[in-house]
């Protein structure tokens, strides 16, 4: 019987009729001749409200206790969907993330799967049952529970249907599909019928939430395939696929943005060897996630070294950058909270020269300021000013023509 991993993120979970609908349709699915594994996300918008809460309670929040508190959220939707499947007649039973054996390393608030034991779903499956998993979670090395990062649900997914030997995952969500913009700031973005697993990476990575990067990493390496669509109207949305020699390769495909980043500077750094491998290491040591670097020429034998990292990751950043400038006599540490990235991501932009030039020109003739680029085979990014990022997807969406 073919298996299939059903994904439900929080908007589909919204409320108590959003539970039903979803019940509903798991269990058509089974009906259908196949066999089903479910994987929940918080209810609404539980995990930012569990995230407020922990603010409002402490500026201290230990990260094992943050990680304690958010996969909560996910335990009521696995347990009242159970529910809503039993009044159907399913039979569904219920699985944590440390249940469902998915192992992780010891990173409190963004583990990484280690191992999928998965050996009590296999066994539901066994008895005809419907195993439903809180998303987002594991049990590390340590014993302890983690968080797989923000959207994480994703990857519990694929992971689960990469161990388990699925036929399909599906990811079930508010939009249908993976679009050509975020559908909530180009209306008129265009549904991708298809995407490869090549371009679906670099669109995640540089902002394109609706699925998180690491499942989009998972399901390439273990070859799953992965379908994107609506939860709201449940018609056929984006397949992620290998890429095929047949498959159009767009110059562009998306326009993404991001802004979750925050940019650092630190001045004058004396231009000797091995001071940014000081930095960046002490950096990695401190667990910021760096993304894009800018070193500047050097004048008067010192140089400005920009970087941005997540703005969760900000306050450590600017630690261990004031303590490193100290030690090495550079100057100031300047912090920027209000930047975002723009995005192009297109396979065809490898073959097709002139596109950063009418990027730029496109964010010139709109008075948009570059203040950092950073170039992929297959993506261009700029950081932009946060305020002015939103006319900039829709400048950009607009001049490659991506409009439906
Ligand atoms: P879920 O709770 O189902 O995981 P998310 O909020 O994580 O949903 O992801 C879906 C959202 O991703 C959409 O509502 C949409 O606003 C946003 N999004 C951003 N970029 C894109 C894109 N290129 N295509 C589709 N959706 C996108
Ligand atoms: N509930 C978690 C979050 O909001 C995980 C997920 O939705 O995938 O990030
Ligand atoms: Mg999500």
């Amino acid at each position: 019987m073919p298996l299939v991993v059903q994904k439900f993120g929080g908007t589909s979970l919204g409320d108590a009729e959003r539970v039903r609908a979803v019940a509903d349709h798991v269990a058509r699915t089974r009906r259908q001749g196949n066999d089903v594994v479910v994987v929940v996300s918080a209810m609404g918008r539980t995990t930012d409200d569990l995230i407020r809460l922990a603010g409002d309670v402490s500026v201290v929040q230990p990260p094992r206790e943050l990680d304690m508190l958010l996969t909560s959220g996910e335990r009521v939707s696995m347990a009242v969907l159970c529910m809503a499947l039993a009044e159907l007649g399913v039979d569904a039973v219920s699985f944590t993330g440390s249940q469902a054996g998915i192992i992780t390393d010891t990173t409190h608030t963004r583990a990484k799967i280690l191992e999928v034991r998965g050996d009590r779903l296999r066994e539901a499956l066994g008895a005809r049952r419907v195993p439903v998993v809180a998303g987002f979670q594991g049990v590390s090395t340590d014993h302890d529970v983690t968080t797989l990062g923000r959207g994480g649900s994703d990857t519990t997914a694929v992971a689960l249907a990469a161990a388990l030997g699925a036929d399909l995952c599906e990811i079930y969500t508010d939009v249908t599909g993976v679009f050509s913009a975020d559908p909530r700031i180009v209306p008129t973005a265009r549904r991708l019928g298809r995407v490869s697993f090549e371009e679906m990476l670099d669109i995640a990575a540089s902002g394109g939430r609706v699925l998180a990067l690491r499942s989009v990493e998972f399901a390439r390496n273990h070859h799953v395939p992965l379908h994107v669509r609506s939860s709201f109207t449940w018609e056929p949305g984006t397949w992620v696929v290998e890429e095929e020699p047949s498959m159009e390769q767009a110059v562009v495909t998306a326009v993404t943005h991001d802004t979750s980043e925050a940019k650092v500077t630190v001045v004058r750094v004396p231009d000797t060897p091995g001071l940014a491998a000081r930095l960046f290491r002490a950096l990695a040591d401190a667990n910021a996630n760096v993304d894009m670097i800018v070193q500047n020429i050097s004048v008067h034998g010192t140089t400005d070294i920009s970087f941005t990292v997540p703005r969760v990751d900000l306050p450590a950043s600017l630690q261990v950058c004031e303590d490193l400038a100290q030690e090495i006599g550079a100057g100031e540490v300047l912090a920027d909270d209000a930047i975002a990235k723009v995005s192009l991501v297109g396979a065809g932009m490898r073959s097709h020269p002139g596109i950063s030039a009418t990027m730029f020109e496109t964010l010139a003739t709109h008075g948009i300021n570059i203040e950092m680029i950073s170039t992929s085979t297959i993506r261009i990014t700029c950081v932009v000013r946060a305020e002015r990022v939103e006319d900039a997807v829709q400048a950009l969406h607009r001049a490659f023509e991506l409009d439906v």
